[in-house]
């Protein structure tokens, strides 16, 4: 595949996975909540992650999955307290910064829409300080539903305008890229390295990245050849 970057205006990125490192989430979620939970409630740490995951898994693909209030209800814990607890493991993951300095100079509107809550995103960004790269934020939170919503694509045309066919989404979600598909966004991107911790595979689907210099053409150039990642 050829991608062409004078055929793209604006570019939306996702931000836990695609452009931070998920490795954060996955352990803040699979590890430091059912132990924190387990110390409160005197229950085993075992049994407290099979009965959080099964809670978890009950809200996924609902805006209630990212948020934090939601949780520290339901969980009886202060989340945003406990995701402090372990801000050394937010990172941005490698290439990400050439990448966004690439778009900056090349005149791309650059937006980082994701499903995060505010206040993840507002400790992720005072930890990471790359919100300046950005035209702007979205959140989910913001237009009603989440990215795994059909309608999600359409209603961001609320907050940002853009041109569906000159636009390209990087997202470590399959299930993300294919609601954006069948809006009609073309450029479609999947990051594979979505975690330090894991072996990336390749989309059945989508064009892979494992990270985003894939995407940076030779200086002067516009065009850039894809091929997937061996
Ligand atoms: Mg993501």
């Amino acid at each position: 595949m050829i991608l062409d970057w004078n055929t793209i205006d604006t570019v939306l990125l996702d931000m836990d996975g695609t452009i931070l490192d998920r490795h954060f989430d996955d352990h803040f979620w699979l590890e430091h909540v059912p132990q924190r939970w387990a110390e409160r409630n005197h229950t085993p740490l075992e049994q407290a992650k099979k009965q959080l995951y099964a809670l978890f898994r009950s809200q996924e693909n609902s805006l209630n999955w990212t948020d934090l209030d939601y949780w520290s209800d339901r969980l009886k814990l202060d989340i945003p307290l406990l995701k402090r607890e372990i801000e050394h493991l937010i990172a941005v993951h490698p290439h990400v910064i050439e990448f966004l300095l690439f778009l900056k100079h090349s005149g791309k509107a650059v937006w980082l829409v994701t499903n995060a809550h505010s206040k993840t995103l507002n400790l992720k960004m005072n930890n990471t300080r790359i919100g300046h790269y950005f035209d702007g934020t979205i959140c989910a939170h913001q237009v009603g539903v989440p990215k795994e919503d059909n309608g999600f694509w359409d209603k961001l045309q609320k907050f940002i305008s853009y041109d569906p066919a000159r636009t390209l989404l990087g997202e470590d979600s399959e299930t993300n890229l294919t609601t954006a598909q069948n809006y009609g966004i073309r450029y479609l991107m999947y990051i594979s390295r979505y975690s330090s911790k894991i072996v990336p595979r390749n989309s059945e689907h989508f064009m892979t990245i494992e990270y985003f210099n894939s995407l940076i053409p030779e200086k002067g150039q516009s065009q850039i050849r894809l091929s997937l990642p061996k």
